[in-house]
């Protein structure tokens, strides 16, 4: 099959979140299927020179946006089986962010799903599908369907999206995304293109695509509702028969404690000794007090309410009552940046808090610490819950989206589990599990190492994920029947 990708973001050239882990490792994934994978990213300044270094020119064209032409140039990359291709354009990505701040994000994003789409014939490449991913890439499938399929180049092609974050939406006046992408009076009705008085590059994509993923079951099914459907809940229930949940997998070779260059002391599932030794110089690194008995939560990933860090706010003086020590990794909210930097130098020694993009300490906090905390509000998938159990560190989740699919909680009947939930967005709640997980670590050593087991040997690889995407791609490609959404 011919698989197209396009995508805001991907490793190793350019990270802010979780999707560009998913992009960069699905596609290589089914490329060794035997699959021809390629993959449309724009070239922002960000991506480091040795990459931009080996990168050749294939075309450029200029690309029609109202009265404008902007210069395209596609770039491209091989390795790892796949052809990485990079829409160049320093007016739209020759700046200083990634996301955010110029307020065109309809015009750049609007750009590259226009770039994407126009690029395929002078690259001489018929994708037999696109699939797109999160609001950046959602005019790809709009497009395709309401200007390009009907000419014979693009006739045959099908559009899949995922859903990496439904909150997340891409929501723009109608008139500036009408003149940038010319779609007429007649498409701004609210089976199409408008959405509560506005354009919705993310609602564009959920009308058009022949069909709907997102990264886990439970999210999936979440979405359909009002509380987590972020206002497309209506449109997702309508399109329930074509909207699947694929729970993403980890790259298991970038997280590996047996090989991994970043940390202090290698190991595994058969001997987890090295952890220790990790556990002490992560404490040596972030400046915490060197202790072998007390645990060590972590904490990675966006400073966003998302994450539930709201319920670590209500509850950090309790906490802290306790004999444990907290480190948080993340970038984000200046109401979590200071209420962090206030908990370092309130509990000096016991708390570290670092505000930077850094995977090498991230690798370091999964390997040093003993539990790791996850409380978020939604989580579509969550990758850091797996990296932690990956590398033995026992994970307290909420119960939502992709944790939920992810983290079963130990049940001291059944000796089921593989560490510890809570359903109710209740900080109490949370702080309750946290001694409960606290109890296990302090006075049955037995259950710990069980849990901790367990999280090591579970399997992260893509292989039934990239199995369940090639079975979704050929069934909309009509080769064989479309499995039944309920059904995983
Ligand atoms: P999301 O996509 O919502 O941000 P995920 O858990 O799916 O959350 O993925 C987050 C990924 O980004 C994980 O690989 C995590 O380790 C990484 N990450 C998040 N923040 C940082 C940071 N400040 N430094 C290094 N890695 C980070």
């Amino acid at each position: 099959m011919k698989i197209l990708f396009t995508a805001s973001e991907c490793v190793p050239f350019v990270k802010t979140g979780g999707l560009a882990d998913v992009v960069g490792a699905l596609a290589p994934v089914l490329a060794a299927q035997g699959h021809d994978v390629r993959v449309m990213i724009p070239l922002y300044a960000h991506i480091p020179q040795s990459y931009v270094e080996r990168m050749e020119h294939v075309v450029d064209f200029e690309v029609q946006l109202g009265w404008r032409r902007q210069y395209c140039g596609i770039e491209k990359l091989e390795d790892s089986g796949v052809t990485w291709y990079f829409v160049d354009s320093k007016f739209y990505f020759g700046r200083s962010y990634i996301y955010g701040m110029g307020g065109d994000e309809y015009e750049r994003f609007g750009f590259f799903c226009r770039s994407c789409l126009n690029a395929l014939p002078l690259i001489g490449f018929q994708p037999d599908v696109i699939h797109a991913h999160d609001w950046q890439s959602g005019m790809v499938p709009a497009l395709l369907k309401i200007q390009y399929a009907h000419l014979p180049f693009y006739a045959g092609m099908k559009a899949i999206f995922t859903i990496h974050n439904l909150q997340y939406q891409g929501i723009f006046g109608i008139k500036e995304v009408q003149d940038v992408l010319g779609l007429g009076d007649s498409l701004w009705t609210n089976d199409k293109l408008e959405c509560f008085g506005c354009a919705n590059y993310m609602k564009a994509a959920l009308v058009y695509a022949d069909l709907i993923t997102t990264v886990s079951p439970s999210y999936a099914e979440e979405i359909q509702t009002a509380y987590y459907g972020e206002r497309l809940d209506g449109l997702l229930r309508a399109r329930k028969a074509q909207l699947y949940g694929v729970l993403n997998g980890l790259d298991v070779v970038e997280y590996n404690p047996a090989t991994d260059p970043h940390i202090a002391a290698d190991y595994s599932v058969g001997d987890i000794s090295g952890k220790a030794a990790c556990k002490r110089a992560l404490q040596a690194e972030l400046g915490l007090d060197i202790d072998d008995n007390v645990p060590i939560i972590g904490m990675v990933g966006r400073l966003s309410n998302q994450k539930g860090l709201d319920l670590v706010d209500y509850i950090i003086g309790d906490l802290m009552n306790r004999k444990v020590q907290l480190v948080v990794l993340g970038m984000g909210e200046s109401r979590y940046v200071n209420l962090f930097s206030w908990a370092e130098s309130e509990y000096r020694g016991r708390v570290a808090a670092r505000f930077t993009m850094d995977s090498g300490l991230a690798h370091r906090i999964y390997a040093g610490c003993d539990m790791f905390l996850m409380p978020s509000q939604f989580e579509p998938c969550g990758l850091s819950q797996m990296i932690a159990m990956r590398y033995g560190t026992v994970p307290i989740v909420r119960e939502t989206g992709g944790l939920r699919d992810t983290v079963l909680s130990y049940n001291e009947y059944t000796g089921d589990g593989n560490g510890f939930t809570f359903f109710n967005y209740n900080a109490h709640d949370m702080l309750h599990v946290i001694e409960r997980a606290m109890k296990y670590y302090n006075e049955e050593k037995d259950v710990w190492h069980t849990l901790q087991e367990r999280g090591m040997k579970g399997d992260y690889t893509w292989d039934r994920s990239a199995a369940r995407y090639v079975e979704l791609y050929r069934g909309i490609l009509g080769e064989i029947p479309l499995p039944d959404p309920a059904i995983e």
